[in-house]
């Protein structure tokens, strides 16, 4: 392969690991990042903020030699869901089979890993440099650092690896036939903590996803090394109880305390952090094409940014790149073609993560606390765990089957919800469920898939 000059936009998760799958191919790599080297600067003031990084990332991951390390040095497994009730009763759903679990780890490790193996790779990363304008018939960008001097960089090709912000899609988005939808939910989310106890210990259970499900909101909870948890609470901008609606500290605790007692007495710093702690939107970004003149392409975020309520926003960003390797060794030097097959083939899979990312905030915020909904997923595990090779639940299509496309998952959890539908229609199906009765009708539903 012809070796080239490549320019990164965004040294961030789905940036970092890029350039190291380039530089690997022996191609010349600069990455120009917008923030100050976070190994120099504390730039998230200090708070932990984590991931759940899962098969899709791990396989990414692995395609350049680091999952291991990564689930090695940095990872919580999270086996189950831990449901929390307004009277601070639990119940529990595991994610997948035994031994099954998505991970935490710390989103600020993970990507200093990443920068770290990027610049041991040969890749140069050019901090404080931020894009702010492209030649898209060029490949030419132009970084400007904080004191305003700015430079021309011309490459052979560029990557927007910018996040849902892109400064390389806003450039896209002026050119002719580019369709382009940017979407802000009416949730938002704020971050709070609960520390590690007196002695060092966890709080609550350390190898779980906590949920507090409530209808219209949650609470969730995802463990750190260092035994504390970052919680955060999704909430409706506007209406009521919304941030809006809660306009005082004094409101905010008695809402805590009425919906979230168990977390809130876990949260000695609730006071400052809900002052302090910023309210973050959400948003969905669609757009296509993702790649233009040959010679610029989008990635991770900034090509498709979706909600976290599925935990796949960098494990799809991740697969950007396993799909992008896979491409390179099929298309050899034909970048143009290469990034036609890339967008092709990746497009369907955005909208569709997107798509189940959306339904999952509905499930986990409405349905982990219903009756239904849980007998349901009983059934489907109990099912899958004799018969696994006729049923997968979507849950694990989309977490655990790294090799199913997120658009197949998403056409097969659709058929799979109308079966499933079925079984929930079965008269007493509450006392009814374990028996033969419904295995024998499962199984000839699951015939149908
Ligand atoms: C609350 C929340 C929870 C989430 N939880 C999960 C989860 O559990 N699992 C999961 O897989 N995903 C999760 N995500 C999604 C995940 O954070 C993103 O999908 C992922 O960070 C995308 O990586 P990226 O590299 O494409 O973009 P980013 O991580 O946003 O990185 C973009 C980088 O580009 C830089 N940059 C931006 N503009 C410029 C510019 N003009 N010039 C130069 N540099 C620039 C930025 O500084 C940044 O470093 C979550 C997201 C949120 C908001």
């Amino acid at each position: 392969m012809e070796k080239k000059n490549i320019s990164i936009a965004g040294a961030g998760l789905v940036g970092s690991l890029l350039s190291i799958y380039l530089a690997k191919r022996g191609h010349k790599v600069d990455v120009y990042e917008g923030r100050p080297d976070a190994r120099k600067k504390n730039i998230g003031g200090g708070r932990s903020i984590n991931l759940a990084l899962s098969d899709r990332g791990l396989k990414a991951l692995a395609g350049v030699g680091l999952d291991q390390k990564v689930l090695d040095k940095m990872s919580i497994p999270m086996y189950r869901r831990v449901m929390h009730d307004k009277e601070g009763n639990l119940s529990y759903q595991p994610y997948g089979k035994e031994g099954q679990a998505i991970n935490s780890v710390s989103r600020s490790g993970l990507n200093a890993m990443l920068v770290e193996e990027a610049e041991a790779n040969g890749v140069t990363i050019h901090f404080e440099q931020r894009c702010k304008a492209i030649d898209l018939e060029s490949a030419t960008a132009r970084f400007e650092n904080a004191s305003g001097e700015s430079q021309e960089v011309h490459a052979d090709l560029l990557f927007g690896a910018d996040g849902a912000y892109s400064a390389v899609r806003k450039a896209m988005v002026r050119t002719d036939r580019f369709s382009y939808s940017q979407e802000y939910i009416d949730h938002g989310y704020k971050e709070l903590t609960i520390p590690p106890g007196a002695n060092g210990e966890f709080m609550m259970e350390k190898n779980a996803l906590h949920i507090w499900p409530r209808g219209n909101y949650m609470l969730i909870a995802l463990p750190n090394p260092d035994a504390s948890f970052t919680c955060t609470l999704f909430f409706p901008y506007e209406g009521n109880p919304s941030f809006s609606s809660l306009d005082s500290l004094a409101k905010a605790r008695a809402f805590f305390d009425e919906q979230f007692a168990d977390a809130l007495a876990l949260m000695p710093d609730f006071d400052e952090e809900w002052e302090n702690n910023p309210n973050s939107s959400l948003m969905i970004v669609r757009c296509f094409p993702w790649t233009r003149n040959g010679k610029v392409a989008l990635i991770g975020d900034a090509s498709h940014a979706i909600v976290p309520f599925y935990g796949q926003g960098m494990n799809s960003g991740f697969e950007d790149c396993t799909a992008l390797n896979r491409l390179m060794d099929q298309y050899g030097d034909d970048w143009a073609a290469m990034f036609k097959a890339y967008e092709i083939e990746r497009k369907p899979d955005g909208d569709a993560i997107a798509d189940l990312a959306m339904r999952n905030f509905v499930e986990m915020r409405d349905l982990t606390g219903d009756a239904d909904f849980l007998l349901q997923k009983k059934i489907e595990a109990k099912f899958s765990k004799k018969y696994p090779t006729k049923w997968t639940p979507l849950y694990s299509l989309v977490t655990f089957s790294a090799d199913v496309r997120y658009s197949e998952a998403l056409a097969l959890g659709k058929k799979q919800d109308g079966l499933m539908a079925e079984i929930m229609a079965m008269p007493n199906i509450h006392e009814i469920w374990d028996s033969e009765a419904v295995e024998t009708k499962m199984l000839a539903l699951a015939e149908k898939l």
